[in-house]
Order: C-alpha cells, then sequence, then structure tokens
C-alpha cells in the first residue's frame, strides 16, 4: 500500500511541500505518513490566502452566519467521528477509547460552543454626563483580528487546535494552522471537513513542518500576521514571543505546568485516589494539566501512597485498540529520552521508587515504541530539580506537610501557574485553599472538569491570557469605540 501523503492546506487545495519528513508511530515505530514540510513560499501562500478572505464575503458574514458555520463543522465531525479517532490514534498510539471520550467529542463540542458564545455575546456601552447637561453615547463594536497564526502541540492535537480555530473563526477571522509534526493528521482532516461543512476556502489554511527555521518560525516571523495563538512549552512561547515583537504582534499562550494536588487527611480517600491516579496518568501523563506533585498531610501519606501504588500497578499497557488497554506510550522516542532522563535523575536526587521507574517489556512486536512505566516517588522536597521541572510524563513525586499554610506555600513555590486540585471533605477549606493558589485554574475534589465558559490559562512560566468563553473573545478581536456627541 502507498505511504499517506499529508499535504499543506491552502485556500482548499493540498499544497506539496519543498521536502518531506516521516510521521511514524510512537505504538511500535511503524510508518504513519509523509508529511510535506512547508518553506518560506508555502507559508506566504497561507498567509496570503487567509489575507485574501478577509477581503471577501467572510470579513463582512454577520455574526448569525458564522454560528451557524460552526455548527455545521460541529455536525461533520460528528458524521466523521470514526476518520477522526483513526487519524488521532495513529499519530499518538493513544488507546481509542481515550480519543473517543475526550478528543474527538470535544472538537465537536468546542465549534458549538464557541458558535453560543459569539451569538449571545454583547458589548459594553456607556452613556456619558459631561456636566453642562450634554451627554454623549460611547459604545464599542468588535472586529476579527484578521490572520491568526495557530501553533498547536501533540498532545491534544484535535482538542487544543478546535479549542483556537473555534473561537477565531467564529470571531471572523482566518487562519494558518500549524500542528505538532508529531501530530499532523488530525489537522489535515478538519481541512477536508471545513471544506465539506461550506468554510469559504482560505479561512482554515494547515501549514506542516517544525519549529526553530521550519513552518512554525516562518510563520509567527511573517509580516503579514495579526496576532499568534500558541499551545506549547514555555521555552517556545519565549521564542514566539521574541518573533512577534519586532511587530508589535498580539500573543495568546498557554503553555507548560508543574501542577500541584493538595489533600488533607479529611479528603474522601477512594474517590481522592482514584481522581488523583487520573490526574497523574491521563494520556501517559501527556496532559498540561496533569499533576506532578502531590503534597500529602502526613497523617495519610502512607496511606496515599500505598493506594497509588496500587492503582498505578493496574495500569495496562497496550495497543490503542485493545480494550483492556489504559495507557498508551510517549508521543516519541526523542520524547522517552526526556522523560527516562529525569526518571535517572529523581534517582539521583534521592528519590525512592514506589513503582516503575525505567521502560517496560512490552513484547517484541512493541519494542520499537515510546513505551515508559508509570512512575511514583517519595523522599524528594522542593529543592529537587524533578519537583520544579515540567516531566510532562506519568509521574509524580508524593511530598509530606503538616498545615494548611504549608500546603499552600510549598505548592505556590514553582516558577509554573497552571492548575491546582485540592482533595478534602471540608468545603469551605476546599474554597480557601483552592483561592489561594497562584494558577489559572484550581479544582476541589475533582480534576481537569470543565466549563468552556470559563477563564483557562496560566501565571508565570504557564501563560499570558486567559481563553475560554467571552475570554476568547477579547483575545481573536479588537474593539473599536465609538463616542458620539448626543
Ligand atoms: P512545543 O513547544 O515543543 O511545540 C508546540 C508547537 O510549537 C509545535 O507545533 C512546534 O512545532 C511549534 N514550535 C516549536 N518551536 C517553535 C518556534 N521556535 N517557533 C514557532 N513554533 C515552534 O511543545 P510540545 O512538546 O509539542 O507540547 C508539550 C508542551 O505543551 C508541554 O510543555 C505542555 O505543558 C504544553 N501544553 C500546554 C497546554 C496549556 O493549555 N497550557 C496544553 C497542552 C500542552
Amino acid at each position: 500500500m502507498a505511504t499517506q501523503q499529508l499535504r499543506n492546506a491552502i485556500a482548499g487545495s493540498a499544497v506539496d511541500g519543498r521536502r518531506t519528513f516521516d510521521k511514524t508511530s510512537p505504538v511500535d515505530g511503524s510508518l504513519v505518513a509523509q508529511v510535506h514540510e512547508a518553506g518560506r513560499e508555502v507559508i506566504d501562500a497561507a498567509v496570503a490566502s487567509a489575507r485574501k478572505v478577509l477581503a471577501g464575503a467572510w470579513g463582512s458574514s454577520t455574526v448569525q452566519d458564522r454560528a451557524a458555520v460552526l455548527r455545521r463543522v460541529a455536525n461533520r465531525i460528528e458524521e466523521r467521528f470514526e476518520d477522526f479517532v483513526a487519524a488521532e490514534v495513529a499519530d499518538t498510539g493513544k488507546p481509542e477509547s481515550l480519543v473517543r471520550e475526550l478528543d474527538v467529542a470535544r472538537a465537536a463540542t468546542n465549534f458549538r460552543s464557541f458558535a453560543d458564545t459569539v451569538a449571545a455575546a454583547g458589548m459594553d456601552s456607556y452613556l456619558t454626563e459631561l456636566g453642562d447637561g450634554r451627554r454623549a453615547l460611547n459604545y464599542a463594536v468588535r472586529k476579527p483580528l484578521g490572520v491568526v497564526a495557530v501553533i498547536v502541540p501533540w498532545n491534544l492535537p484535535l482538542l487544543l487546535l478546535t479549542w483556537k480555530v473555534a473561537p477565531a473563526l467564529a470571531c471572523g477571522n482566518a487562519v494558518v494552522v500549524k500542528p505538532s509534526e508529531e501530530t499532523p493528521s488530525s489537522a489535515t482532516l478538519l481541512a477536508e471537513v471545513m471544506t465539506e461543512a461550506g468554510v469559504p476556502e482560505g479561512v482554515y489554511n494547515v501549514v506542516h513542518g517544525f519549529g526553530q527555521e521550519s513552518a512554525g518560525e516562518h510563520l509567527t516571523t511573517h509580516p503579514d500576521i495579526d496576532g499568534v495563538t500558541f499551545t506549547g512549552e514555555s521555552a517556545t512561547g519565549s521564542a514566539i514571543m521574541r518573533a512577534v515583537a519586532p511587530a508589535v504582534r498580539p500573543v495568546s499562550f498557554e503553555l507548560g505546568g508543574k501542577n500541584a494536588a493538595v489533600v488533607f487527611a479529611d479528603c474522601d480517600l477512594d474517590a481522592t485516589l482514584d481522581g488523583l491516579s487520573r490526574s497523574i496518568f491521563l494520556n501517559t501523563g501527556q496532559v498540561c494539566l496533569c499533576t506532578e506533585r502531590v503534597y500529602v498531610e502526613r497523617s495519610i501519606f502512607d496511606l496515599v501512597a500505598g493506594g497509588l501504588t496500587e492503582r498505578a500497578k493496574e495500569l495496562t499497557l497496550g495497543r490503542p485498540g485493545d480494550p483492556a488497554t489504559t495507557t498508551g506510550p510517549l508521543i516519541s522516542q526523542q520524547h522517552r529520552a526526556k522523560v527516562q532522563s529525569y526518571l535517572d535523575l529523581a534517582v539521583s536526587e534521592g528519590a525512592t521508587v514506589l513503582t516503575g521507574g525505567g521502560v517496560p517489556d512490552v513484547g517484541a512486536d512493541l519494542a520499537d515504541g515510546a513505551w515508559i512505566e508509570p512512575t511514583l516517588w517519595t523522599g524528594l522536597d522542593n529543592s529537587a530539580r524533578v519537583v520544579r521541572e515540567e516531566v510532562f510524563g506519568p509521574v509524580a513525586a508524593l511530598i509530606p506537610f503538616d498545615t494548611e499554610d504549608e500546603a499552600v506555600r510549598v505548592a505556590n513555590d514553582t516558577d509554573y501557574g497552571l492548575a491546582a486540585a485540592v482533595w478534602t471533605s471540608d468545603l469551605r477549606r476546599g474554597h480557601r485553599v483552592a483561592q489561594r493558589m497562584r494558577v489559572g485554574m484550581a479544582w476541589v475534589n475533582t480534576w481537569y472538569l470543565r466549563d468552556l465558559r470559563s477563564p483557562f490559562g496560566g501565571v508565570g512560566l504557564s501563560g499570558i491570557g486567559r481563553e475560554g468563553g467571552e475570554h476568547s473573545l477579547h483575545f481573536y478581536t479588537e474593539p473599536t469605540n465609538v463616542c458620539v456627541q448626543l
């Protein structure tokens, strides 16, 4: 069978790159596709096609038109649900069940949610009293930002892409998206769906390639983009800030995390252990919101350590289609080498390994995959590098605390500030501690429970700005205030 070719998608056409690179499966190293890398000329064409459509009918489309388009995209994603599942599974090696429940379902929901948000959104108006009896009316109108560069990572490829494309389109922008080089398939498939749903050609463009000195850098340094929305590593966020600095373009950044869970002795232990285990190991620990630091009140430390270890040992690594599989591989050999280096570092920093700690024996047919053992450590404190740096794998350090104030202090002792979870039966304490967390999102007795209207983002190294509901409209539009002397 011929190898699948994944081309750039510009103004409704598939466009060759100047060269191709291989995308391989993290499950067993098999070839998934050859991907056409966009050079500068392809990026120029993509940006020009986005600019052109803004000058045409899309630029003067109504909010109701665009909300209807978004709903058609959501419907079409659902009609092609299995194609998206196959694309996402091929690229990431995640369990199929997870891709169905989380990634593809959320992609459709993203489009519906932002159709609702934009259709319901109002704008401020003020009746201004001038003091001499005269008045003035101030009101603002929203305009699209323009051509938006959307750069996304590999961990939840379609979910994170549509989380940005949906509000961008709802607000009347045109986008040039660059999916991760590790996960090019679902963004390419979405281009087909856009055409099938009647999205005008040029509104959604896809360019493939890497970051530095490749499609990512060519796009972010392009003089004719109007803003960048980015999800990925904090260091990449810094590079993109530098790239857009000369032209002073706005950025929205959802970056890395080193998220804490704070577990009080009065928690519902079983529910907490289930929740904690999910928050550490979901998607093989490759969710920006995943817990990598667990602070546990000393009186239940051993119980929590024992319960979590049991749950980690119950995880089943395996092929995505096997219903028994709970846990897939890491995204790539390169990422596994990074995670493995942290597993080694933890031991040299004095960790006791409760479970895991290395590469599992997954049998000959999976030997070329990027498999890693779910791993838990004790014996570390906040001075250890593995407790300070984002690993982005199925790992967590368990650390005891004695008082609420101490728990808040150690949880907030990080350069990141994305998410936190508090586990307690005392709801007053839950509110109190959650509000004291220096993060964008704090959960109490749950984790990764999302309402797409609520603000999402981080502080410190974890990002700039918030997206979600009306917060997204702020980034994807430029208001013009009109003042009328009455
Ligand atoms: P990454 O930063 O390496 O890559 C993300 C994207 O940026 C890719 O498409 C990549 O090709 C591109 N890129 C890389 N260098 C670039 C450059 N110099 N200029 C322009 N584009 C460039 O991140 P990753 O390894 O793909 O993803 C994992 C990271 O993403 C983790 O740090 C994780 O915490 C973070 N993340 C954050 C959130 C959030 O919402 N805060 C969500 C998911 C993932």
